[in-house]
Parts: structure tokens; sequence; C-alpha cells
């Protein structure tokens, strides 16, 4: 835009931009969550390039990592390059295909994520629903492959929208398998935070995000498919819309051959490898427990507060705590308080459960006792902001 006065453009002066200074916040909404320091720190070493001998080492010792943290021998298995929705795409877009039938559920946000990646890959889409806040009912599934046939099954084993953790896992997998179809699970708010095991309970691929409980940045997204998918997705007669995510091109540079494809983010994968190294000196299984200890000393804290959670104890889901907004108080006046008083972020709810919950996430390096406390200490002063007594 030109200086009305002079006639000069303001693009001839450069912008009076400061130096970076966000704020320091305390991450505990549905992600992303606090990062490790040790994962800030591998993210200032240096950069070399995608297919330096140095960094093929880095993708062969993030895939063996990402193996143990999926639970899975599955050669397949790598970071998509973006955002947890890009490795979520990879899974649909490469094992939909035009005419196939994905049957998806209606309990949450991300379900309906699903349809919508699904149906963008020429897949006809049916549902098998429960209401938001409960999870798939075993035999609504068996019911739905029963009607419907589908080719591919898809459900979230975390729902962030609504903290209702999907049990019976293998008891879906096998309807899915006795119908010869291929399941996908979504494990962006389960992956190093809640028990899951993709070898044992027979997921044919299984996509998360960094973000999440791997307490990393977001850029590089962990991804694996059995054998069987990928020989679905190798023998496809279309190929799949995205050129991107095409798994099937992706195999040159994450499989044997290692040659070009795209430049991968590579501090992303920097900052994943030394988050899966937590992971792995941590142990898994003693990273479930933490998550569900930490997490459980919040659900008795946010009852003593006089707060319902949204989920019953059956089917909670650790990483993310829904809890019920009481009669009378604004939910969206607490989480600026919490923000503003206590640079803490929560977050409010989605669909069918905005406004009657709040979203508080425990994950990573964020499900630490000292984080739980600070919350409730803040969020008891919120709530008297609010004239709530419990
Ligand atoms: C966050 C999330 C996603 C999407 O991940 P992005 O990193 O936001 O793209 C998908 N599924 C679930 C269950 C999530 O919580």
């Amino acid at each position: 835009m030109a200086d009305r006065q002079t006639g000069v453009s303001a693009r001839e002066q450069p912008p009076d931009v400061g130096e970076l200074t966000p704020p320091d916040r305390t991450l505990m909404g549905p992600g992303p969550s606090d990062v490790h320091p040790r994962v800030l720190r591998a993210m200032s070493t240096p950069l070399v390039g995608h297919l330096d001998p140095s960094f093929v080492e880095i993708m062969d010792e993030v895939q063996e990592l990402l193996r143990y943290t999926f639970r899975t021998d599955n050669r397949w298995t790598i970071p998509v390059s973006g955002t947890g929705s890009a490795a979520m795409e990879s899974a649909i877009g490469n094992l939909v295909e035009p005419g196939d039938t994905a049957l998806v559920p209606t309990n949450g946000y991300f379900g309906g994520r699903m349809a919508s990646m699904a149906e963008r890959a020429g897949g006809d889409v049916v549902t098998v629903d429960a209401p938001w806040g409960e999870p798939l009912d075993p035999v609504d599934v068996e019911r739905a492959f029963d009607e419907h046939q589908p080719d591919v099954f898809g459900f979230v084993h975390a729902e962030t929208s609504t903290g209702v953790l999907q049990p019976d896992v293998p008891e879906l997998t096998g309807i899915a398998h006795d119908h010869d179809a291929y399941v996908i699970a979504d494990s962006v708010t389960s992956l190093g935070g809640v028990e899951f095991r993709v070898d044992e309970w027979d997921i044919d691929a299984a996509y998360s995000g960094p973000q999440k409980c791997l307490s990393c940045p977001p850029g590089a997204s962990p991804l694996t498919l059995s054998d069987r998918a990928m020989d679905k997705v190798l023998d496809r007669e279309t190929d799949p819309r995205s050129w991107y995510l095409d798994l099937s091109l992706l195999e040159g540079y994450w499989g044997d051959d290692r040659s070009y494809h795209h430049t991968a983010p590579i501090t992303n994968v920097y900052a994943l490898r030394e988050a899966l190294r937590l992971v792995a000196e941590e142990g898994i299984e003693e990273r479930w427990d933490r998550h569900r200890r930490v997490a459980e000393d919040l659900k008795t804290g946010v009852r003593e507060l006089g707060l319902e959670m949204n989920a019953p104890d059956a089917y909670w889901l650790p990483s993310l705590n829904a809890v019920r907004v009481p009669e009378g108080v604004d939910d969206s006046a607490v989480i600026d308080h919490l923000l503003a008083e206590y640079d803490l972020e929560i977050a409010s709810g989605l669909g069918d459960l905005a406004g009657d919950v709040w979203r508080i996430g425990c994950m990573g390096h964020s499900a630490r006792p000292k984080n739980v406390e600070y919350l409730l200490a803040a969020l008891e002063d919120a709530l008297a902001t609010q004239g709530f007594e419990g």
C-alpha cells in the first residue's frame, strides 16, 4: 500500500517485528502438550541433508523406536511429513480405494474427519453409531458389518473430543477380520500414553501424532501398516488421489532405496527421535502406568472440587479428561482466566459436547504430578471467580 502523502510503498520499509518471545504456557489441553527440554535441544542441532548417510541412520533409528512404541514388528512403520491429520489421510487415502465401503464411527469429532477423508478417497461411507461421550458397542459393530460388508473399518481408540477410550479393541478387530476387512486405528491421543498394541490387537494400520502423548512439536507423524495392509495399497488399481501421501511412492524413501521423494522435515524427525528415545528410556508400559497414575490424581482432585467427569471409569481416557461444566459456570470465562492468570491452557468441548465439558489433557511431559497440582489450584481459583462453591 502506498503512503498517501509520499507515494512510497510501505513494502520498502522492513517490517518492525521484535524478537520471538512466546509466553511460557503450561499445556494441558487436547494437544499440543508440554515439550520435553531434551526434544527442544534436539531441534537446535545442525541440519543435515535428507539423504545424508547420517540421516539415513537416524531414519532407521526412528523406525525402530516407532515399532517399539506401537508394539509392532511392521516393516512399514514411518513418520509421515505433517501433523496427525497427514498420517490419518495417508492411512485412509491409501487403504480406501474408489468404490470401497468404509465403516466409520459417529461418536466423536475425529470419526467425522475419518468419514470426510474416506469420502474424498472415493469410498462409500457407512457408519456405526454411538452417542458422543460413549464408546462403540461390539454388538453394533457386528450388526454394521452384517448390513454393509465394509472393506475398511476405522475407529478412534482415544477420542480427544469426548475423553472416551474405546475398550474391546481385539473384539472389534476380530469382527472386522471375520469379514475380511482392514482395520485402521486412530491412536493420536493414545500412542505413548495409554495401552495400545498394534500386533497383539491385530490392527492393520494405525496412525498417530507427535504432539499429544509423545510431547513433541507437530510436524512428523507416526504411521504403521501391516504387510497385509501394504499389499492392498501396492495392489491398487488406481493411484491414491494424493501424490504427497502415496505410500507406494514413499516406499522409495523410507524403504530399502532411500531415494528422494520429498524433503523430509529433518528437524521434526530429530525431535521425534528424541521424544521416542524418552519413551524407550522410561519403558512403554511404565509410561502407560504413569499416565494412568497421574491422571487418576487429576480425576480425584477434580471430583474433590465438586466437579464430575463426563466419562464413567469403565471407558475414561487418562490422556484426555472431559470434565463437566457445572450449572451456572461460564466455561470460556474459566478457560480465559486460566490462560490469563496462570499461563495454563485447557480447552472447551467440541461438537455435541460444546459448552458442556472442559477438556483437560494429561499427556506426555505434561502428565506430571506438579502439573496436576498446579492445574487443580488454578481451576479452584477460576471456579471461585465464577461463584462456584462445589
Ligand atoms: C489431534 C487429533 C487428530 C489430528 O491431528 P492433527 O495433528 O491436529 O492434525 C486426529 N485424531 C485425534 C484423535 C486427535 O486427537
